[in-house]
């Protein structure tokens, strides 16, 4: 019987709903039970895949192939379990869904309402493609007082109804801030955020309140009171140093044990020991290294989320702490990339979109690979570090990337078919936007003895991927003879994966994004590799 677990956040956003619900699914499942954790987005567009990094933060890619919301990641890196396209799903999709129904005679006549039809879609969805797990955490985006949340909260109003509290828990995320001039943490924001929520028929049984400081006893009973709940209901949720102290934190206050006590479920106490490891070696590594990440979205760092984390968990397994340096690529294009690079370990390349800033990635991948400091590029670091070698090395001064426009030299092309299972995928210049990349899993074969093949310890592997265009195999042999090795092949051997510089200290590239699947406790081995390498440069300066 799958019990759900309705998150909702007031106040304001940012919060940390995300990684509150996330830290939830890890205590429940230390103390043995099996969550999936899902995520109900407001927003109009069907996926997050056309939205601006800037504006939306990283599109978190599943291994099916989802597009999805960034807070998936924390859900996966905090509970181990793959997400899938199912946990996430946002306004647009609903619409659409009710829409292709409404236009196939589905309602039989009926007038479509938001209400039952758009709800019904929405509360489908939460009971959907579930697997006999104990728990469904579902966090609800935005804060509750917008307009557009009003049917999903609607939704898990009714569906809170018809499960019963056997089977369905509703948890609030509030602030508790504290005024200077007044001395005083003020708990009417969240009265005021409780009220608008039963305001809509849902009455909250668990209060996660976010503060700087501790909330006195008096301010804890005072919100109980207010809010209809009893004090232990309400749980004070410190900022804290390190995200990956959440779990613990909240456990120490009695939050995983309020939510086995409405559910009537006893089990023996959480064994945490792996959490706090994790947070030991966050808070005392031993060495230090600097990483300079050189991208475009640097202006909101939720655009790269995963691989912030990933760098960290890099970190954790090294024993360093990791250093990073944002570094908007643009700026190698007015000035001297040697300045801001002399001094780093490591340099890093993330994916990305489109023609601006590229120069600079390239300027970036030639430092690295000239001054033999490590590099490691990531789908659009990995094709600009071969448009880099093919100019350089190769002497094909033209080599380009057709993501940029038409190229004489396109040794980055456009991917027009490729195999998925069995089946071709097709793809043309003509073809839409959204959802329409080479997305989620796909197997990858390493070279017998090349460094990835080491670094991964087996010869088939499988990874994540988002992206349209591909180093052009045609360039292969050319690449090969100035020093490349293409070190990891799709599985037809048709689309290069990976390349390496054998001849070089540490100069990967992947078309990937490995990032999407390194967690605290089992770094990814690329990411362990990486900055290991950047800790023997520390040490040669
Ligand atoms: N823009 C490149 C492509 O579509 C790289 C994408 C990425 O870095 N994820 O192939």
């Amino acid at each position: 019987m799958t019990r759900f677990i309705f998150v909702t956040g007031g106040v304001v956003s940012s919060l940390g709903k995300g990684i509150s619900a996330a830290a939830l699914g890890a205590l429940l499942q230390a103390r043995g039970f099996r969550v999936r954790l899902r995520k109900l987005d407001p927003y109009l567009n069907v996926d997050p895949g056309t939205m601006s990094p800037t504006q939306h933060g990283e599109v978190y890619v599943t291994d099916d192939g989802g597009e999805t919301d960034l807070d998936l990641g924390h859900y996966e890196r905090f509970t181990g379990n793959p997400s899938r396209r199912s946990d996430n799903v946002t306004t647009g999709r609903i619409y659409s869904n009710v829409i292709a129904r409404e236009r196939r005679g589905d309602y039989l006549g009926a007038t479509v309402q938001v209400i039952p039809h758009v709800t019904d879609a929405i509360k489908e969805f939460i009971l959907a493609d579930l697997s006999g797990e104990d728990f469904a955490i579902c966090e609800i985006g935005g804060t509750v007082g917008d307009i557009e949340s009003l049917p999903f909260l609607e939704a898990i109003r009714q569906l809170g109804n018809e499960l019963g509290k056997e089977r369905a828990l509703f948890i609030h995320l509030t602030l508790v801030p504290w005024i200077p001039s007044a001395g005083e943490l003020k708990t009417k924001p969240t009265q005021h955020s409780v009220k608008e929520l039963q305001a809509v028929g849902i009455q909250p049984d668990i209060l996660l309140c976010r503060c700087d400081r501790p909330i006195a006893a008096e301010a804890r009973r005072k919100i109980a009171l207010f809010c209809n709940l009893r004090p232990e209901a309400v749980i004070q949720a410190l900022d804290v140093d390190t995200i990956y102290q959440v779990p613990v934190a909240y456990h120490e206050q009695g939050f995983d044990v309020e939510v086995c006590r409405h559910f009537g479920l006893k089990t023996n106490e959480p064994d945490l020991g792996g959490w706090r490891h994790v947070v030991e070696r966050v808070r005392h590594p031993e060495n230090s290294v600097s990483i300079a990440v050189v991208g475009k979205y640097t202006s909101l760092l939720d655009s790269y989320k995963s691989l912030a984390e990933a760098l960290a968990h890099g970190g954790i397994a090294n024993n360093a702490r990791v250093k990073l340096n944002w570094i908007d690529s643009e700026v190698f294009e007015r000035e001297d990339a040697v300045r801001h690079l002399e001094e780093v370990d490591g340099i890093l390349v993330p994916g990305g979109f489109g023609e601006r800033g590229a120069e600079g990635k390239v300027l970036a991948a030639r430092f690295a690979r000239e001054r033999k400091v490590p590099y490691f590029g990531i789908c659009f670091g990995m094709q600009m570090a071969v448009i880099e070698a093919a100019r350089n090395l190769a002497g094909i001064a033209k080599a380009g990337s057709t993501e940029f426009g038409s190229c004489s030299e396109p040794v980055v092309g456009l991917m027009t078919e490729w195999m998925r299972g069995n089946e071709i995928e097709r793809r043309s210049s003509n073809s839409d936007l959204g959802g329409t990349m080479r997305l989620g899993a796909y197997d990858c074969e390493l070279s017998p003895g090349s460094q990835v093949a080491g670094i991964y310890g087996s010869a088939r592997i499988s990874e994540r991927h988002r992206h349209r265009y591909e180093v052009n195999i045609n360039y292969k042999n050319r690449l090969e003879q100035v020093g490349l090795r293409f070190s990891g092949m799709s599985p037809d051997g048709v689309l290069p994966e990976i390349v390496e510089i054998p001849d070089h200290p540490w100069f990967i590239g992947v078309q990937f994004h490995p990032e999407l699947k390194s967690k605290p406790f089992a770094p990814h081995p690329l990411f362990t590799a990486f900055i290991g390498a950047a800790l023997e440069q520390s040490r040669l300066v």
